[in-house]
């Protein structure tokens, strides 16, 4: 079975690693080519954009593939919208692999926000010392804000505007709670802002955030396009995929 894979999390990185050892499937992973030094997948992979819902289609069509699974991030919506048109258009299957959202517990002071732009609104006016574990992508909704200090960390530096008072550190999951604690007390955080992304790779910032008493502004997941299958765990989606062998 010839399994297009599109990448870009952990989930997706284990899923190949589970259908390469099988010699069953054929897979590419297909990454966006969004950070510099991406952690690659074991076997085959692919770099770049399609150039929309039709060239994927046509990528799906012209690589003879038998199934599509859409592993990217829950906040990659453009990707998955296409990933469903794309399969509609083929008649493909399309299997979601989605990490649960992170909930937060009684011990917890979150303030969920709909989108990065009501975050900004939520920090703007009260926050002194914001954290903010957004990703590149998306600082730039922060940059008016000009009385907070900020603390942005990314994997690559961000390349939008970034706000006047801040410090960029760039670092890569996973994160430790005692790392994620050490810093947040060095630098007299006040409040963290973070996507809903889930999964354990960075939750340590929520489980440090917590013990310390810290707010977090919590940004929801976009709305997602249905799927034909969804779920939450690269084994379970190996294993829908081998009952169809
Ligand atoms: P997006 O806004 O949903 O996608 C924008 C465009 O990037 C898509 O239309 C597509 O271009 C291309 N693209 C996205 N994912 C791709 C993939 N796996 N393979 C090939 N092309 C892809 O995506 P994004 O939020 O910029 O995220 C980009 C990638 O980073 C995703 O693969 C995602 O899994 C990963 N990621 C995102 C976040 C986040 O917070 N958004 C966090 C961690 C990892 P074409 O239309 O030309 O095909």
């Amino acid at each position: 079975m010839n399994v297009l894979i599109l990448g870009g999390t952990s989930e997706a990185r284990a899923l190949a690693r589970i259908l390469h050892a099988d010699s069953r499937f054929d897979i590419v992973t297909s990454l966006a080519g969004r950070v510099r030094d991406p952690l690659l997948p074991v076997g085959p992979a692919r770099i770049g954009g399609f150039g929309g819902p039709g060239g994927l289609a046509s990528w799906l069509r012209e690589n003879g593939v038998d199934a599509l699974v859409d592993a990217t991030h829950p906040f990659a919506s453009a990707m998955s919208s296409n990933a469903r048109a794309a399969a509609a258009e083929t008649g493909l299957p399309l299997i979601r692999l989605e990490r649960r959202a992170w909930e937060p517990t009684p011990a917890d002071r979150w303030t969920v926000a709909g989108s990065l732009d009501e975050a900004a609104e939520i920090v703007g006016p009260t926050a002194r010392r914001v954290f903010l574990t957004i990703g590149r992508q998306g600082v730039g909704r922060f940059a008016h804000l000009t009385d907070p200090w900020f603390l942005v960390r990314s994997i690559d530096p961000p390349s939008s505007a970034l706000p006047p008072r801040h410090e960029v550190l760039l670092a890569r999951g996973p994160f430790t709670v005692d790392d994620e604690t050490s810093l947040m007390r060095e630098r007299l955080i006040e409040v963290l802002v973070t996507k809903n992304s889930g999964g354990a790779m960075t939750e340590a910032k929520l489980v440090a955030a917590r013990s310390l008493g810290i707010p977090v502004v919590m940004i929801d997941r976009p709305p997602r396009p249905r799927a034909s299958v969804v779920l939450d765990s690269p084994t379970e989606v190996a294993e829908w995929l081998r009952a169809r062998l």
